[in-house]
């Protein structure tokens, strides 16, 4: 299918793209990589009447260390985050989770915001926002807001970015000595989206779990954190009961529907088999 006709404006400045926002509301929508954009439009699941591309509007692109903020630009692409060494050494989890992201083609073109801002339910990143702590930072012409991931995903593609707002970056707090990181998906191909996933982090001083942070993907309309999964781990050392009791307590946690890939049951199941992955990484 072809899309449905609409405009394009290449804006150059934040000014110019706000100008644009402001003009055409809900009308309007953002080109970043395009990756899932375009396949929307195609569809004709999605017919704005313009574009506003932002690729060439300086200051939206790189990764830096700033304190102990790693601050991704929302133009930063895919592969871009995957070979930062910053991302490697101070938002360890993000690198875990690249590989996984769709495929080389994709990932030179999509971006870092792109991905927070379509908030897919079965995406990587919006979990490991989530499970890291992270925030996000939107502009408009009235301002700047940082919202907290565990605010910013409200369902099925929503989120509290207002129609005249631009993600401008995402910023993880470097991670804390002591914490560690693992993340686990299961997909029919690698690089599909995932039938469902999870990504953790936090404390495992001493030998047991502390402050653990677990959010899962595809497994509901949103990324979801398991706290009782969590909540069932604190203080515990790694064992085979320690496993059990979180795995038991995603009862509370996850209430996946049906999809393409499956009944609500077999979701639960993967969720187990994946939350014991992700608890023996923690320990290993
Ligand atoms: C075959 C295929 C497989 C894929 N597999 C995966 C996968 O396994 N995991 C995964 O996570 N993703 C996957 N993707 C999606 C890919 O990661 C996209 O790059 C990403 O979802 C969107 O990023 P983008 O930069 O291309 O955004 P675009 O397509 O340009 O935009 C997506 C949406 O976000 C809005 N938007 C974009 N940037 C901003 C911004 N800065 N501020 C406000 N709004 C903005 C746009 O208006 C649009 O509504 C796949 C895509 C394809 C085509």
């Amino acid at each position: 299918m072809k899309p449905a006709p609409f405009a394009y404006v290449r804006a150059q400045t934040l000014d110019q793209a706000f100008d644009l926002l402001d003009e055409h509301g809900d009308d309007a929508r953002i080109l970043a990589g395009g990756q899932s954009l375009m396949a929307t439009l195609n569809m004709r699941l999605s017919a704005p009447t313009v574009l506003i591309d932002i690729n060439h509007i300086d200051g939206l692109s790189g990764i830096e260390l700033d304190g102990a903020t790693v601050r991704i630009g929302a133009l930063a692409r895919h592969n871009e985050v995957a070979a930062s060494p910053v991302v490697a050494e101070h938002a360890p989890l993000i690198a875990r989770a690249m590989p996984h992201i769709a495929h080389q083609a994709i990932r030179n073109r999509g971006t870092f915001g792109g991905s927070i801002a379509f908030a897919d339910p079965a995406a990587e990143l919006p979990a490991v926002s989530r499970a890291a702590a992270a925030s996000f930072v939107l502009q408009s012409r009235t301002g700047t807001r940082t919202v907290a991931a565990n605010d910013f995903f409200l369902g099925l593609f929503e989120t509290a970015r207002e129609a005249n707002e631009i993600l401008v970056a995402a910023e993880f707090p470097a991670i804390a000595a002591g914490e560690k990181t693992a993340f686990n998906e299961l997909a029919r191909r690698h690089g599909d989206y995932a039938i469902i996933g999870a990504a953790a982090q936090g404390g495992t001083d001493g030998g047991t779990f502390s402050n653990m942070r677990l959010a899962f993907f595809g497994a509901g309309d949103r990324p979801i954190l398991a706290q009782a999964a969590t909540a069932a781990l604190e203080g515990k050392a790694y064992s085979d009961d320690t496993v059990a009791a979180a795995q038991a307590a995603l009862d509370a946690d996850l209430d996946p529907m049906a999809d393409l890939n499956g009944p609500p049951a077999m979701k639960m199941h993967l969720a187990r088999v994946i939350t014991a992955r992700i608890l023996a990484e923690l320990a290993g």
